[in-house]
C-alpha cells in the first residue's frame, strides 16, 4: 500500500509492510527478567517493573560494487540463508567501533580475498530480512570499490561462488535481497547514464 505523500520506494513503504512491533519477540525484560516488557512506542519497549527502556534501530551494513580497471564487476552467490543461492554484492554488517569504509574493506577481503584500493560511498537503502525467525532491520550503505584486477579472488565465508560481469549485463531480478535488487537497478541506470 502506498502511504499518502510518500515517494515510491521510500522507507515509509517498508515500514508499512511490518505490522508487528519490532520487539514483539522480546517478552522478558533483559535487566530484571520480569514479564513486564511492554510497548513504549512504535520502536521501543519499556519495563514496567524496573524502568529499563530499549530502542530498536536498524543495524548498519555495507554492500560493495567492486570494479576492476576494465570496469567489470565482481559479484557473489549467497552461500547462506536468507535467500541462499541468489546473487549478491559482497558485504555484511559493520562491527562495533569500525567505520563503514573499514567494514567494506574487511568484508570484501573475507568473502573474496581481495584487498580494495579504495571505495566511494554511493547511497543507502533500508532493508528487512528474516533471520532466525526475526525481522532484522538494516540500513544498507552501498559503495563503489576499486581493485586493479580480480586475480586471486576466491569465494569464502558467506560467498559460495564468484562471478565477473559487465555492469550493463546486471539483472536486478537475480538478486535475492530487496535492497540489493533496488541498488543494482539504480547502479545499472547510473552507469548507463554516465556512458551516454
Ligand atoms: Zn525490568
Amino acid at each position: 500500500m502506498r502511504v499518502k505523500g510518500a515517494p515510491a520506494g521510500s522507507p515509509f513503504l517498508l515500514k508499512k509492510k511490518i505490522m508487528a512491533h519490532p520487539l514483539s519477540q522480546f517478552i522478558y525484560c533483559p535487566v530484571c527478567g520480569h514479564r513486564t516488557f511492554v510497548e513504549n512506542n512504535t520502536k521501543s519497549k519499556r519495563c514496567t517493573n524496573c524502568g529499563f527502556v530499549y530502542y530498536f534501530n536498524p543495524s548498519a551494513a555495507v554492500a560493495c560494487f567492486i570494479r576492476n580497471k576494465e570496469g567489470e564487476l565482481l559479484l557473489v552467490r549467497r552461500g547462506k540463508e536468507p535467500v541462499k543461492g541468489t546473487l549478491d554484492l559482497p558485504g555484511g554488517f559493520t562491527d562495533c567501533y569500525e567505520t563503514a569504509e573499514e567494514a567494506a574493506f574487511r568484508e570484501v577481503r573475507e568473502e573474496t580475498g581481495l584487498r580494495l584500493e579504495r571505495c566511494r560511498y554511493l547511497f543507502s537503502l533500508p532493508n528487512i530480512y528474516l533471520y532466525s525467525g526475526f525481522n532484522v532491520h538494516t540500513m544498507d550503505l552501498f559503495y563503489e570499490c576499486y581493485v586493479a584486477d580480480f586475480a586471486g579472488a576466491k569465494a569464502a565465508d558467506d560467498a559460495a561462488e564468484l562471478f565477473i560481469l559487465r555492469p550493463e549485463a546486471l539483472s536486478p531480478a537475480a538478486f535475492g535481497l530487496e535492497s540489493v535488487r533496488k541498488a543494482v537497478a539504480k547502479y545499472k541506470e547510473s552507469v548507463s547514464n554516465s556512458l551516454k
